[in-house]
């Protein structure tokens, strides 16, 4: 899951940075309208966060113009207490949901996890495979009903291979959806990440396939 941060006051967007990066998503921050809308046109996101209040392109023109681009991105916008106006042209261009600051980071994180829900087109918060369970509020996966020991960067690959289980999923979707700007992780490094999970998981009849030059598939494996 990878969730852009749209916010120039520094000191909210570290709480942010630090409160979804240890809920184990992938988060990326820019501090101002431009470089969000660049972001947004050149990125895949699962969620953004947006401040409305930013510098060189406010809040509601980047809001206006991802919608102007079909895009229909999970937006939770960030208000000023007071802007009752604000929030409802929010809502109005396609925001999906709003908090008011000063937001408890708890109640934040659980918005983010309903909206991230909502864009995968599922209100569920559990997603079954063969023997492997996956708890999207607790981010912790099953085997057996084993809780499954997994770094932050596993439980990730996890849970995009679980939601697409049965499917492809290309190296570079996952490296799209697990990497932030700035952090090394190539091609090389998702064999890595595969190979441990792969060890994991695969004592039970479910495997992670190789798609030789393609990527890889959540598979169960015939009895
Ligand atoms: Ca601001």
């Amino acid at each position: 899951m990878r969730v852009l941060i749209a916010e120039d006051d520094q000191v909210i967007a570290e709480g942010l940075l630090r409160a979804l990066r240890n809920a184990g998503y992938s988060v990326d921050q820019v501090g101002s309208g431009t470089e969000a809308d660049a972001a947004l046109a050149s990125h895949e996101f699962d969620l953004l966060i947006l401040d409305l209040g930013l510098p060189k392109l406010h809040g509601l023109e980047v809001l206006r113009k991802l919608r102007g681009r079909g895009s229909s991105l999970p937006v939770l916008v960030l208000t000023a207490a007071d802007s009752v106006e604000q929030r409802v042209k929010g809502l109005d261009l396609g925001a999906d949901d709003y908090m008011a600051k000063p937001f408890s980071l708890q109640e934040l994180e659980a918005r983010v996890r309903a909206l991230t829900r909502r864009g995968l087109g599922t209100a569920a918060t559990v997603i079954k495979h063969g023997p492997l369970t996956f708890d999207a509020t607790g981010r912790v996966a099953y085997l057996n009903e084993q809780m499954i020991e997994l770094s932050a960067r596993e439980i990730s690959l996890l849970e995009v291979l679980l939601q697409r289980a049965g499917r492809l999923v290309s190296k570079d979707q996952l490296v799209e959806r697990l990497c932030e700007w700035g952090d090394e992780v190539s091609n090389n490094a998702i064999e890595v990440y595969i190979h441990r999970l792969r060890k994991k998981i695969e004592q039970g009849p479910v495997r992670i396939a190789t798609v030789r030059g393609l990527g890889y598939c959540l598979e169960k494996v015939a009895a």
